[in-house]
């Protein structure tokens, strides 16, 4: 659960962080009218997303007459497409310095991460890609509640030689270090950022921005701090700069589901490659299907085949849940092939293969792009399904010309999933792509 940034603040402030004084957060400039405001303020929007300063999305403003004129255009933007809901009125504070500070987790060894620069305040990617030496990155092998002083002590080392008008605040900086990773243990974050940590001409450090992300696994311990501070804990809220399009959709309809591509809806497929997406049983299945395509691609044909999302269907569901999933993957640019597997598991083989063949049917009728599948059921319902399944062919045999499904264990999967991408390289040879 990705914070917004007045939220993230309130929770660095519980934790000893200063920040700037919060006047108001506002849903329409009249409310303007009701509060007491000293000029001038910072008006910032608030959306899950970062880079609004560059978006339009931060601004200074000097009477009441410019703060109603900024906030009246700043809800008519987007930021890179997401609309602004809330605008945070927050005292402006004056800038000698700016820092970048923030603890994250290594995503491939879980390790937490403390990044620390004197160039802050602008975008830290551009900082590593141009400047990778004033940069202070160190990973914390053991999972200590708090920070060391000494590895605090290295950080600001690191930013006093970068910038030495920080020597003079080097106490409070080594302190501001310590709280931050404290935010990030006690709140049990995934991500915590500050860009930038302002120190102002008298020498006080404040957070001007915060990204927080929680780790929503733990949502349910962290229940009392964040009640404190307004928060629903089971409030859907997500990371929206991190989920793909297809991520969001399948979010929205409510099922696993990850893209294994990099910018799935705007990628360049690459003609040699079948794409196969994956709709299996049970999250377990989920993995094993992605390593089973990638083993029978490498076996059977040169490592041309590329497995292009995870997706856990298990744990029953519903008829137009099991369409909404293959809808979703017919409608993603880079498939030209599904594999889709029912093994044992509570899930009904029954309402699966009837939610399948309702979404070729529809998009059938729809003339929308269909895609060819092969899987196989074994499980619960299976006789009902295998019924259904043959009655639908014989009523309807068009829309479900491409639909394979072996009903039994006849078949191992292995043997499935090449039977497909046999097909998928038959297919796409014939069309020259399908997509
Ligand atoms: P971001 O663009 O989404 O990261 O939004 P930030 O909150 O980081 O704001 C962008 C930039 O606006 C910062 O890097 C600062 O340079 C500036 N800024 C933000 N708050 C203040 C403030 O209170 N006073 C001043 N002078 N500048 C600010
Ligand atoms: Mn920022």
């Amino acid at each position: 659960m990705r914070l917004y940034e007045y939220e993230a603040k309130q929770i660095f402030e519980r934790f000893g962080l200063i920040i700037p004084k919060q006047i108001a957060i506002v849903e329409e400039a009249e409310q303007l009218d009701d509060l007491s405001v000293s000029f001038p303020v910072m008006v910032k929007a608030m959306v899950l997303i970062g880079g609004r300063g560059k978006a339009g999305g931060i601004k200074k403003a000097r009477d009441i007459e410019e703060t109603k004129e900024i906030i009246n255009s700043m809800f008519e933007l987007s930021i890179h497409g997401y609309p602004i809901e809330k605008i945070l009125l927050e005292e402006v504070v004056d800038i000698a310095s700016e820092i970048y500070l923030s603890i994250t987790t290594d995503p491939a060894t879980f390790d937490i991460v403390i990044v620390a620069s004197a160039s802050g305040g602008v975008d830290i990617e551009e900082v590593a890609k141009q400047n990778p030496e004033k940069i202070w990155k160190k990973t914390i092998l053991e999972n200590e509640k708090e920070l060391s002083s000494s590895i605090a002590e290295e950080a600001v080392g690191f930013l006093v030689k970068s910038n030495p008008n920080l020597e003079s605040v080097s106490s409070n900086l080594v302190i501001a270090i310590q709280s931050l990773y404290s935010v990030f243990q006690g709140a049990e974050a995934k991500i915590c950022e500050i860009n930038p940590l302002i120190v102002t001409n008298n020498n006080t450090i404040i957070a001007a921005d915060a990204k927080v992300v929680l780790d929503d696994n733990s949502l349910y311990r962290q229940e009392p701090l964040l009640a404190s501070i307004g928060i629903d804990p089971r409030g859907k809220r997500h990371d929206v700069s991190e989920q793909t399009f297809f991520e969001d959709k399948a979010y929205r309809i409510g099922f696993p589901y990850l893209d294994l591509l990099d910018k799935p809806d705007k990628f360049e497929k690459d003609r040699d490659k079948l794409y196969v997406g994956l709709v299996p049983g049970g999250a377990g299945y989920g993995i094993f299907s992605i390593d089973e395509v990638v083993n029978v691609g490498n076996r059977y044909f040169d490592g041309k085949v590329v497995p292009i999302n995870f997706m856990d269907s298990g744990g029953g569901p519903s008829l137009s849940q099991v369409a909404d999933m293959f809808h979703l993957l017919m409608d993603h640019p880079a498939t030209d092939l599904i594999i889709t597997s029912r093994f044992g598991g509570i899930s009904s083989c029954d309402i699966f293969i009837r939610g399948l063949i309702m979404s070729l049917r529809d998009r059938y009728a729809k003339r929308q792009r269909m895609i060819p599948i092969f899987g196989r059921m074994v499980g619960t319902d299976l006789a009902a399904a295998r019924e259904y399944l043959e009655k639908a062919k014989s009523e309807t045999p068009e829309p479900l010309k491409d639909l394979h499904i072996v009903v039994g264990n006849q078949k191992i999967m292995a043997d499935v999933i090449k039977d497909g991408i046999e097909y998928g390289f038959k297919i796409k040879n014939q069309k020259g792509d399908i997509g």
